[in-house]
């Protein structure tokens, strides 16, 4: 049993989170609500999630809602995001990940229009994000497909995906990973998308770093599941 206390913490931390991606442009527009970001509440099949169309600087941590991994509403006033589908999906699939952040950020949103996957170029994104950084099928924003294609997606225990024709996906063991996954995603990108427009070729990665990359997230998730 959770106390009052608790979801606390998880709230003040969602908020933080969202607050500094708003500040640093994640969203992709400073109007609107491009995005949203959860953190799974230790010992319920909870989560703490942004609620739905609102301007992060003007709500305070009561207002992120609390929702299952069903996607019922335990706690809270506000309507949560209308991705809380998804970000309950990765939860359901991947025992080792505790936070989820999801924005419209510029770079990733190239890769989603263009249908590309990122490769891991820097030996800190193959260890920290996967090899690759898929391209998650389309659904409509909101919709049960879409959180389907995510769950099926997160599978492969990658920490990075973008979502085709929408914008990305980033996972942690814990917020500050989810957020340096975002961080990391969006260099991963933008070196890519800049290389890729000066025509030369782009060499890769060594095989034995990417397979001592791939070795250490197999391990870690094992070790979650170990735990859950
Ligand atoms: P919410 O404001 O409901 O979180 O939706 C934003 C979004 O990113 C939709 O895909
Ligand atoms: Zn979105």
């Amino acid at each position: 049993m959770l106390n009052m206390g608790e979801y606390k913490t998880c709230q003040k931390e969602v908020l933080e989170a969202s607050l500094w991606l708003s500040e640093h442009g994640f969203f992709g527009s400073l109007r609107g609500t491009g995005g949203n970001v959860s953190v799974r509440i230790e010992g319920k099949e909870a989560m703490a999630v942004t609620p739905s169309s609102v301007k992060y600087h003007e709500i305070t941590p009561a207002d992120i809602c609390i929702v299952d991994l069903s996607g019922n509403l335990v706690e809270g006033d506000r309507a949560p995001s209308i991705e809380a589908g998804m970000h309950a999906a990765v939860y359901r699939e991947r025992p080792d990940v505790k936070a989820v952040v999801h924005t419209h950020q510029t770079y990733g949103s190239v890769f989603a229009l263009i249908n590309q996957s990122v490769p891991a170029l820097f030996d800190e994104v193959a260890f920290a994000l996967g090899e690759n950084i898929e391209v998650i099928p389309y659904a409509l924003s909101g919709s049960p497909e879409l959180a389907a294609n995510v769950g099926n997606a997160v599978r492969n225990k990658a920490n990075a995906y973008i979502i085709r024709n929408h914008g990305i996906i980033a996972l942690g063991k814990n917020m500050d990973k989810a957020l340096l996954a975002t961080e990391l995603l969006e260099k991963a990108a933008k070196t890519y998308c800049i290389a890729l427009s000066t025509g030369i070729p782009i060499g890769g990665l060594p095989d034995d770093v990417l397979e001592m990359a791939r070795g250490l997230r197999e391990y870690e998730a094992a070790e979650a599941k170990k735990k859950d």
